[in-house]
């Protein structure tokens, strides 16, 4: 009887310990998969797309303005697609990743 009881009280515990875990690695793998350099030309200069609506300089904070100076940020516009790219390099051009996860 008190091994029911104990199998109750774990059970959930290891339940919520797998929920994030899967999700620590589903969160990692979709932002820094591939972030650090271009599939194709291996180009450590590429940027994060970011998306909304932006409406140039008067939206910009200073650490915004810098980052997108630098490339570190490219201004994706303001819609959302199933294959809007994650990621622009800004050597060769190349845009990769998916900003939606894939509904495999
Ligand atoms: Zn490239």
């Amino acid at each position: 009887m008190k091994r029911i009881i104990k199998i109750i009280l774990i059970l959930p515990l290891i339940l919520i310990m797998i929920v994030y875990a899967v999700g620590y690695i589903m969160k990692h793998r979709y932002d820094d998969k591939g972030s650090d350099f271009c599939p194709r030309c291996k180009s450590e200069n590429v940027g994060k797309i970011f998306y909304g609506l932006y409406r140039g300089i008067e939206d910009e904070t200073p650490e915004m303005q810098e980052k997108i100076r630098s490339g570190k940020m490219i201004p994706g516009g303001c819609l959302i697609y199933d294959d809007s790219p994650r990621y622009y390099c800004n050597d060769c051009g190349l845009s990769w990743g998916r900003i939606l996860e894939s509904k495999k």
